[in-house]
């Protein structure tokens, strides 16, 4: 069962990663963005990060609640809206149980996809952080490291898609041949379950 000391340590190792990777988020983002993902992603978890030390989450549910509501308030960009929401809406599934298990984890994060794919109406294959999540969620019933590997597969997939969504979208065709900075940030985020289940 996952307790919220393992959402606590997810939302670590992630920010820890996200800071090992900015600069390779900034340049993926120069080459098809305005060159900030790597900066708004940590500015973002650095906030998660204080938020989750200063106040007390009790249960797996307030701890990704509290982490999604740092992101929407600190990071200007599509980004963080976006992410602000995937974990706010899977918080929100996962209620106030003090544990979960994997499968329930699993639906939770399904509800924050959708949440995702709702608030900004991107598809699986329109060159988004939707190409890593989608892949990942469908292959977390085989593990933490099914779904770690499906997001890298996800994100990489991405380099020959023309964007549909974001700025990448602005474009066109020269979008083509480029790994969208938001599907690699994912496969991070993914990345760093495995990290905090080790
Ligand atoms: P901005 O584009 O505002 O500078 P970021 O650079 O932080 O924001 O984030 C860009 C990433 O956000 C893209 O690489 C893409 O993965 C993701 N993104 C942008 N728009 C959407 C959308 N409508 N749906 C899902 N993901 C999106
Ligand atoms: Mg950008
Ligand atoms: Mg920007």
């Amino acid at each position: 069962m996952l307790d919220a000391d393992f959402f606590r340590r997810w939302m670590a190792a992630a920010a820890a990663s996200v800071d090992r990777e900015a600069e390779r988020l900034t340049a993926l983002d120069s080459a098809i963005g305005d060159a900030d993902h790597g900066s708004n992603m940590q500015r973002g978890f650095t906030a998660v990060r204080a938020a989750l030390e200063k106040e007390a989450t009790d249960t797996p549910g307030a701890v990704l609640v509290l982490a999604g509501r740092q992101l929407i308030s600190t990071v200007g960009g599509a980004a963080g809206p976006l992410y602000g929401t995937l974990l706010r809406r899977t918080g929100k599934a996962l209620g106030d149980a003090a544990e979960v298990g994997e499968e329930q984890l699993a639906e939770a994060l399904r509800a924050g996809v959708d949440g995702v794919m709702a608030l900004g109406g991107a598809a699986p294959g329109d060159k988004t952080m939707i190409d890593a999540l989608v892949p990942a969620v469908d292959a977390l019933a085989d593990g933490f490291a099914a779904a770690r590997a499906a997001a890298e597969e996800g994100a990489v997939a991405t380099t020959p898609l023309q964007a549909r969504k974001g700025r990448a979208s602005y474009l066109g065709e020269r979008s083509i041949g480029h790994q969208d900075p938001g599907a690699t940030s994912s496969a991070l985020l993914v990345a760093a379950l495995e990290e905090a289940a080790e």
